[in-house]
């Protein structure tokens, strides 16, 4: 059925659905079929078969009619920290595995008011805390390339979801580069917007400061339009930014020419711990730009070696102070073993959190508590003002900055759960964008020798998504 679809990007979705040659219903079911057909990636979490076939014929009548908003046709996953009304909300945790999300976020209202059809909710890390997709109460994801690694984390199974096909677009979050790494593993595009770019309303918070909601897609055309509709200042979110919203869909037609922007590659991010087929693959990207014409120098990040340091004291401690509030009381799973108020919260706390989630509340708590706070945590957040000026600075220079978005292609599963440490160096080129607040993206680079893909990391000025969008184009 439908051989083609997997090719098409939404707008020539769209074409075929105002001609007549596809019909909603017909998508909807190729969607739900790969679904089906690819269980054993343990992708999704609940899946929205009734409801998406239901909305799937509301739409066709108004594309039919001619009056369907400017989303009609995208079939969208949504990863299960961003709220949904009245459907399961887990957190790839055990502590909401039974709990319903009682509204809508703000990217849910936004997509659906433009009739995009949500088919269902994806698997992630525990609360988003990971780099493999490992840390689910619900189990690990595997990466569709080779079914024994991971897909990255945490948003994997956002990034499977598109890079097998269940559906066009999936929403994940960003807390340290979960967006960008997992897209690098899964050999498709993953944009993390400015922080305060896409409301944050409806988002489970991990680390506040940090959070922010993105995009994974195979077409940048298709992220453009999406972006288009879910960003911009929501009155429900105080962070949420007052920046005007470009018209990503004109923007990303504009081509740059050689001579309109300069991109600088940073020393740091090739130095020791890159693996050497992807150090190879991007030297040759950068080496292609030059040769058709563009400005590429290289500069310098010269914080970049705290950045791991910095990214896990900051995010647990605001982690520890965010998790408080699952106590057994007010959200979903209580233990039944306690005999008095301070046990039921203990035991909920012990039974309800995975080991990743309990190693971070640790940590953060011990970070802020007193006596460590000036040495740890308020030495974080001086870092934190460093490695922003490190990006201003360069960005006086520059207007992109082009790096390998992780140091290996995907691993094994397993692999590095007994040292989390080397789980943690998985972020050492994507976790200084969240602590700098700007957007970048990953796009497909290449494979290596196994035939596992890498990505290719531009990073942009604050509120820069239609220059980053354009100039990942260069490279497509
Ligand atoms: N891997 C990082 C972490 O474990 C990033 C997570 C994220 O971006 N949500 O914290």
């Amino acid at each position: 059925m439908l051989p083609t679809i997997q090719n098409l990007n939404l707008k020539e979705i769209r074409e075929e659905l105002k001609s007549g040659k596809l019909k909603l219903t017909d998508l909807v079911k190729y969607y739900l079929e790969k679904i089906e057909t690819q269980k054993h990636l343990n992708v999704f979490i609940s899946v929205f078969k009734d409801d998406a076939l239901n909305h799937a014929l509301e739409i066709q009548k108004k594309i039919d009619c001619g009056n369907a908003g400017k989303l009609a046709g995208l079939v969208i996953s949504i990863k299960d920290v961003i709220s949904i009304k009245d459907k399961l909300h887990t957190c790839g945790s055990k502590i909401l595995s039974n709990f319903n999300a009682i509204y809508n976020a703000t990217v849910v209202e936004r997509l659906i008011a433009e009739d995009a059809i949500i088919i269902g909710k994806v698997n992630c890390d525990e609360f988003a805390m990971g780099s493999s997709n490992e840390n689910s109460y619900f189990g690990a994801v595997l990466n569709p390339v080779d079914n024994e690694r991971v897909p990255g984390g945490s948003s994997g199974g956002s990034a499977v979801s598109v890079a097998a096909d269940m559906c066009l677009i999936s929403l994940g979050s960003e807390t340290g580069g979960s967006i960008r790494q997992p897209a690098s593993f899964c050999g498709i595009t993953g944009l993390k917007a400015t922080y305060g770019r896409i409301s944050r309303y409806g988002l489970t918070a991990f680390a506040s400061s940090f959070d922010s909601i993105g995009i994974f897609g195979k077409n940048l055309n298709d992220i453009a339009d999406v972006m288009e509709v879910i960003s911009g200042k929501d009155e429900k979110d105080s962070t949420s930014a007052i920046e005007q919203v470009p018209t990503f869909s004109d923007e990303i037609l504009k081509k740059f020419k050689p001579g309109e922007v300069k991109f600088g590659f940073a020393k740091e991010y090739f130095e020791e711990g890159l693996n050497e087929e992807i150090k190879k693959g991007i030297l040759l990207k950068i080496e292609h730009l030059k040769n058709s014409g563009f400005d590429v120098k290289e500069i310098s990040l010269p914080h970049s070696k705290y950045v791991i340091q910095t990214y896990y004291i900051l995010t647990s401690a605001e982690a520890s102070s965010n998790l408080a509030r699952y106590d057994g009381v007010r959200y979903g799973f209580r233990s039944e073993n306690h005999s008095n108020l301070e046990e039921m919260y203990v035991n909920t706390r012990s039974e309800g959190f995975g080991a990743e989630v309990k190693r971070r509340i640790m940590l953060g708590t011990y970070v802020l508590s007193s006596g460590y706070y000036d040495a740890y945590y308020r030495k974080g957040q001086k870092m934190r003002r460093k490695i922003t000026e490190d990006f201003e600075n360069v960005f006086k220079e520059v207007d992109f900055i082009i790096s390998p978005t992780t140091p290996t292609t995907a691993f094994k599963i397993g692999e590095k759960n007994d040292d989390p440490l080397a789980m943690y160096l998985n972020d050492i080129y994507t976790a200084s964008v969240n602590l700098a607040a700007i957007p970048a993206i990953s796009i497909p680079a290449g494979n290596d020798s196994k035939g596992l893909p890498y990505g290719l990391q531009i990073m942009g000025n604050k509120f820069d998504e239609a220059g980053l969008l354009r100039a990942a184009k260069l490279f497509t």
